[in-house]
């Protein structure tokens, strides 16, 4: 694995995407995923200029952030269980994966119990898919007031995992409609949803021409798990 190169070429192409939508290159941040890797890994990364993270299991999290480098904002990208807030709470700075009023209360509570304020994105099971977690589409808009109501939870706009695809041009219309939902949840908040975090190594070009303002980056970055 040579991760200099494979992120000058990730750079690369995020920048190509940015500028066939016609979007800055700095409208989208890149955030390594380092689930299955090694702190020595995070600590290449972070070297090379990274500095968003994101782990998908609390358990992991809690063995491997501790060994890593000072300074990465880590993001929590997994599906999350309400027992495991207070790590949670404790590990990262950003939680992805908020899929429920319920987790949300929890979230705040442990958030309130830290004395910290917890920047989170919604996540959107866009698709539809049976096998993964996620707000149903047509429901956020009825309950995107209630998530609103946790002082210690800063939303700051959605996230989806689109359905794997070896054409991400198939799923260029889950993009599309989690950016109309983004766009129709901050309408009824009246406040900006600044963030949409979508796009996976076979896909983030084409969430990016959708709007994408993270893509989320593992294989791309670092070779098969
Ligand atoms: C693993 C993972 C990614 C990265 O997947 P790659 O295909 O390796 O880029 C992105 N988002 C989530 C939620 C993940 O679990």
């Amino acid at each position: 694995m040579d991760l200099a190169s494979n992120l000058n070429a990730v750079r690369d192409r995020i920048a190509a995407a940015c500028a066939r939508s016609n979007r800055p290159p700095d409208a989208v941040q890149l955030l390594a995923v380092t689930k299955g890797r090694p702190p020595e890994v995070v600590d290449q990364a972070f070297a090379l200029g990274l500095r968003l993270f994101g782990e998908n299991r609390v358990q992991e999290a809690k063995a491997k952030l501790p060994l890593c480098a000072n300074g990465i904002e880590w993001h929590m990208i997994g599906h999350l269980q309400s027992n495991k807030c207070r790590d949670a709470t404790a590990l990262f700075d950003v939680i992805e994966s908020v899929d429920s009023i319920h987790l949300a209360r929890e979230l705040h509570k442990t958030a309130a119990q830290a004395a910290r304020h917890l920047r989170v994105l919604l996540e959107v099971n866009v698709a539809g898919e049976a096998t993964k977690f996620g707000l149903a589409p047509d429901q956020l808009p009825a309950l995107i007031e209630q998530f609103n109501q946790f002082p210690r939870l800063q939303i700051q706009g959605l996230m989806a995992i689109a359905p794997w695809t070896p054409e991400p041009e198939k799923v260029r219309p889950c993009f599309a409609r989690l950016r109309e939902l983004r766009q129709r949840c901050a309408e009824i908040l009246g406040a900006p949803l600044p963030e949409l975090s979508m796009g996976m190594s076979g896909d983030f070009e084409v969430a990016i021409e959708e709007g994408a303002t993270i893509v989320r980056l593992g294989t791309a970055l670092f070779g098969p798990r």
